[in-house]
């Protein structure tokens, strides 16, 4: 598909309206994901994030365009500090381990990989001299302490994607640590000067001892990679205040320029309808769940099954729910494996027409993923209806199978599906019993076999061609 003449429209925090996606360069989009602050491994909350930006970045592409993506990694910040001088490891040795992790977690979840991922440490100079333009231009000053700050009355833009009114801003009062409330607008640090608390975090530059600030950071890193003015900036919405308001301020005052064209924030993240937190008991990571014995594709559909903007609840019973989904699209691709019918249904070409457009028009409408999905699954139920009746030569289903990898590029859960193998010889034994139970009509005792094969990785169903197994690892 061409990108010339997509329509994808985005909500953009900064209009606070949806607006057609036009790119700088035609054909290519230049985004920027704030990543995680490796001070402790990344919750489901933050892979919430993630994932919605892995379906943003797998929906430009589905489309055509070529994307860069940059996602920092935080690995110098009050948090990560404060962890080093606690456990009195380095501060590079105390945040390896996150990072590892943090990588580790992606491929977990089958996250596409970004182009980049910057780190604060590794980019000290450019804030640096971000920060010097910043005091050249006016819009920074030293305080009595040495570090500096950035003068938020000498920029009249201040609060534009928050939504402040100039007069809630208490000009000239300062704010030293990287996160605060709204409530706590005011002057904030770009580089803290060093304090005993910091330890042996420090640089020494032209500016002074001291580390930089949370948010010049990303103003810094995103410039140096994407340019002064790029796409598509993202992050959770606990972010748009104080960080990306910050991030706004410090590059449009530096360069001049419009820092970025749309802004897309993703909504929290409840657990069981209640606020995630460590001292609630209800805190998970990725791996806290897989541990658990959850899969991971059932992990990945079910954060990226509710629309970014919609306030996700995560349940235990959601994550069946996202299991079974994955099972009824892996089900249909094995079906269509085997197909082979002589005759072909007309319908066939209409519905697949009509999936292709509805979910596409979804998805270009900011991204309606659960729309899409909807009209996936119908499209699956209706398909699944034409294979029972034998109306499916092997031809269609073989397009069918290309279609339902197409959309799998995007939602990266169902996979290639094999070869079937051989049946464990207990299996066998197994199955055969069920056929007598059935025949007996004994349905618990069918059932309960079901079960047992369940439990030994087998999934079987009973369609009208016969019964159909396959192991679930496939
Ligand atoms: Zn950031």
């Amino acid at each position: 598909m061409q990108s010339l003449d997509h329509n994808i429209r985005f909500f953009n925090t900064l209009t606070r309206k949806k607006e057609k996606f036009i790119p700088i360069e035609q054909g290519k989009v230049k985004m920027y994901t704030c990543g995680l602050t490796v001070w402790d491994y990344g919750h489901i909350g933050n892979f919430r994030t993630f994932m919605f930006e892995d379906l943003l970045r797998r929906w430009l592409e589905f489309r055509g365009f070529e994307v860069t993506q940059i996602m920092n990694i935080t690995d110098v910040d009050d948090r990560t500090v404060a962890a080093s001088r606690k456990t009195g490891i380095l501060l590079k040795d105390c945040t390896k381990p996150y990072i590892d992790a943090f990588f580790e977690d992606l491929v977990t979840l089958n996250i596409e990989k970004a182009e980049h991922y910057p780190r604060a440490t590794a980019h000290v100079p450019e804030m640096v001299a971000l920060i010097e333009k910043l005091m050249q231009k006016g819009y920074a000053y030293v305080s009595e302490d040495k570090s500096i700050y950035y003068d938020i009355s000498k920029f009249t833009d201040y609060g534009k994607l928050s939504k402040f009114k100039i007069e809630d801003l208490q000009a000239g009062a300062r704010v030293k640590v990287d996160d605060y409330e709204k409530a706590e607008a005011r002057d904030f640090a770009l580089w803290k000067a060093w304090a005993p608390e910091d330890g042996d975090v420090y640089w020494e530059t032209p500016i002074g001892k001291g580390r930089p600030g949370w948010h010049i950071e990303c103003s810094a890193m995103s410039i140096k990679y994407l340019g002064e003015t790029f796409d598509i900036h993202t992050g959770g919405v606990d972010n748009m205040f104080p960080h990306h308001e910050n991030e706004i301020a410090q590059s449009e005052a530096a360069t001049g320029k419009k820092f970025v064209n749309y802004w897309l924030h993703s909504e929290h993240l409840l657990v069981e309808g209640k606020r995630m937190g460590k001292r609630f008991g209800n805190y998970y990571t990725v791996r806290d769940l897989t541990k658990l014995g959850h899969a991971p594709e059932a992990i990945r559909y079910l954060l990226l099954s509710t629309h970014y903007r919609q306030q996700f609840n995560f349940t235990f019973d959601g994550l069946q729910a996202a299991k079974n989904a994955i099972e009824r699209l892996r089900n249909f691709a094995y079906r269509l494996k085997d197909a082979n019918s002589a005759g072909n249904s007309p319908e066939l070409k209409a519905l697949m027409d009509r999936v292709k457009k509805e979910f596409g028009d979804a998805m270009d409408d900011d991204l309606n993923i659960n729309a899409a999905l909807a009209w996936l699954f119908e499209f699956v139920r209706e398909a699944n209806n034409l294979l029972d009746a034998n109306k499916v030569s092997k031809a269609a289903a073989e397009e069918l199978y290309s279609l339902m990898m197409k959309f799998d590029k995007l939602l990266g859960v169902i996979g290639e599906v094999g070869e079937e193998q051989k049946l464990p010889k207990e299996a066998e034994e197994l199955i055969r019993k069920r056929e007598e139970a059935r025949k007996a009509k004994n349905w618990k005792a069918a059932d309960e076999i079901r079960q047992q094969l369940r439990a030994m990785g087998i999934i079987i169903e009973d369609t009208p061609q016969g019964l159909k197994w396959r192991s679930e690892k496939n």
